[in-house]
């Protein structure tokens, strides 16, 4: 005790100020109880303070003789200065050259004492990171840097090398750092919901949660996934997918604006359902009702009645539907536009086609590495087809439904013009017109009048059908468009037709928009989750939606 250079520590009894702690109940001063309890506490405290001093020095002591003690840890004051390179921009030319990156952890490990690995990784590049213990990186830095938490943000500076051996668990696997300075940036828990390494596989189909597939790997459900999305956006193939989001609307406004529309925004709150629909969710607002739209059709009807010709909205689209499918959704976006035409309403349907063409083709070019990516998992998504000649496969609804006849396939009712395709018909239309035309996008025209809504124009020619048109990727609608009604009697007949009233609440200002003359028009409602999952051949919608929103799900 003598030589261990600490203080002689006397014991709780002898310490004055346990003598003479105050009473603690009684006027009669303290109890020989309270008394004892109060020295007890005291003595705890000090034994846990004396703890804390012997760890500080020894800390200080083991600092004092760290060579690398300048070298990891907090991340300094001083070296917010220091150039940065990216992840996915090192390459093999900067063998034997000093680089600084800032990443996640994916995985740290102690592999001895002098030796440890970091597999760095930022947006799902990953790039392997050794420190090994030789002057002047000490045996506590390398014990330092293995212990690091997954998920943890650092900084390090390190020397690109040639790995002995390619290090396949990485995307940079000719390349490996040889670490100099490690710094904390910001710390990530020390226990995770979910290893983000372990959602890099695409989810199971039909595994329970907590199941391993046959290396002992954890198998990470999309249930799992979806309620820890924010580690999960963190994988490649998320990182990826989210890029592509990113381009159809970008694309999709490229396209609009070079063509003269204008970005228009319209009200999610409207005072009625007056599309017609029971699919609307009803809100609370203030002292009455309102509810959340499901479409912004009405309102891009009345901006082309307000002369302003050519518009287009990205936005969300509410659906109240109790649909539980892979591709349903009761908030998804919304590529809307609707615009004026000369002649005849295919003005607008080329314009359509010619969009789907751009924003497709456009993908293939700008967002080719993302694509590989995705393709690793999703082996589809690399090989969507588009027409050879860059024009649209354009068939009439009939021309479908023959070529499904032709198949074997049942449809007697959507001869009698009682419904429209189902999911399984259009599907099986779609994989017949891949094998016979050589093409994943196409649109049928002239849907029978019975299966649209009330503002479809029916066919002038033939008003069992109308001029209306849908368009499909691998099989499943993207689009719905037509001609619109714009005379306003026509519009109250159609109105009626469909068992609405026109004096119904919510559609005096749709109706007198028209009722002040409305130039003819066409347009179309796209869904932008729906684009990204069928072009890239994900197998659900919620794959290509940041925060999917259904009937089961509210969060995150
Ligand atoms: P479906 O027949 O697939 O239910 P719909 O005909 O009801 O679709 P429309 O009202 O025509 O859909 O909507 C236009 C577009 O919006 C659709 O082609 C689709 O791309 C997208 N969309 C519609 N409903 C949903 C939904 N619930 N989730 C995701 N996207 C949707
Ligand atoms: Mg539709």
């Amino acid at each position: 005790m003598a030589d261990s250079g600490l203080p002689h520590r006397p014991k709780p009894e002898e310490t004055p100020e346990a003598a003479a702690a105050p009473a603690a109940e009684g006027a009669g001063g303290p109890s020989k109880n309270a008394l004892k309890k109060a020295a007890k506490e005291k003595a705890k405290a000090e034994k846990a303070a004396q703890r804390a001093a012997q760890e500080k020095a020894q800390a200080a002591a083991q600092t004092a003789d760290d060579t690398a003690k300048d070298l990891y840890g907090k991340i300094p004051k001083t070296e917010d200065a220091v150039p940065v390179t990216r992840v996915k921009e090192l390459s093999e030319d900067l063998y034997e050259k000093e680089v600084t990156v800032v990443a996640r952890v994916d995985n740290a490990r102690v592999q001895s004492a002098k030796l440890a690995f970091l597999m760095l990784r930022e947006q799902g590049t990953k790039i392997q990171a050794v420190v090994a213990a030789a002057e002047p990186i000490s045996r506590q830095m390398v014990k330092w840097t293995g212990g690091l938490s997954v998920n943890t943000i650092v900084q390090v500076t390190g020397i690109v090398k040639k790995p002995g051996v390619p290090v396949s668990s990485a995307t940079l696997s000719n390349l490996e750092l040889h670490i100099r300075k490690v710094y904390v940036i910001a710390e990530a828990a020390q226990m995770l919901p979910m290893q983000v390494k372990d959602a890099e596989r695409p989810p199971p189909e039909g595994a329970d949660e907590g199941q391993l597939d046959s290396e002992g790997t954890p198998l990470v459900t999309l249930k799992t996934r979806l309620d820890n999305r924010v580690l999960d956006l963190q994988t490649e193939t998320s990182q990826a997918i989210t890029w592509i989001s990113s381009g159809v609307a970008q694309l999709f406004a490229e396209y609009m604006i070079k063509s003269g529309s204008r970005w228009i925004s319209t009200p999610k709150i409207a005072g009625a359902a007056s599309e017609g629909g029971s699919n609307v969710f009803e809100i609370k607002y203030f002292k009455r009702n309102a509810y959340l739209t499901q479409s912004p059709q009405l309102y891009k009807q009345m901006c082309i009645a307000g002369d302003m010709e050519n518009v287009f909205e990205i936005a969300p689209v509410f659906r109240a539907e109790d649909s539980n499918t892979h591709r349903h959704l009761t908030e998804f976006t919304g590529l809307d536009f609707e615009k004026t035409f000369r002649h005849h309403y295919h003005e607008v349907l080329e314009f359509a086609e010619d969009l789907l063409v751009f924003i497709l083709s456009e993908l293939k070019v700008r967002y080719k590495d993302q694509i590989a990516v995705i393709q690793k998992s999703y082996p589809k998504a690399g090989d969507f087809r588009l027409p050879k000649n860059g024009k649209a496969l354009r068939l009439k609804y009939m021309e479908g439904l023959a070529l499904l006849k032709e198949a074997g396939v049942d449809v007697s009712e959507q001869e009698r013009f009682e419904n429209d395709f189902t999911t399984a018909m259009e599907k099986q239309l779609g994989q017949i017109i891949r094998e016979k035309y050589d093409t994943d996008f196409y649109v049928l025209d002239k849907f029978p009048m019975s299966v649209r809504p009330f503002y479809t124009k029916a066919d002038p020619e033939d008003p069992t059908f109308s001029n209306s048109y849908d368009f499909f990727m691998r099989g499943e609608e993207i689009m719905s468009g037509a001609q619109r009604i714009n005379d306003v009697k026509e519009l109250e007949d159609s109105m009626r037709a469909k068992g609405l009233d026109p004096n119904q609440e919510g559609f005096e200002d749709y109706l007198s928009a028209f009722r002040q003359g409305c130039p003819p028009h066409a347009g179309g409602g796209l869904g932008l989750n729906r684009i990204v999952m069928f072009f890239l051949g994900l197998p659900n919608v919620r794959q290509a939606t940041l925060f999917p929103r259904d009937p089961q799900r509210l969060r995150p």
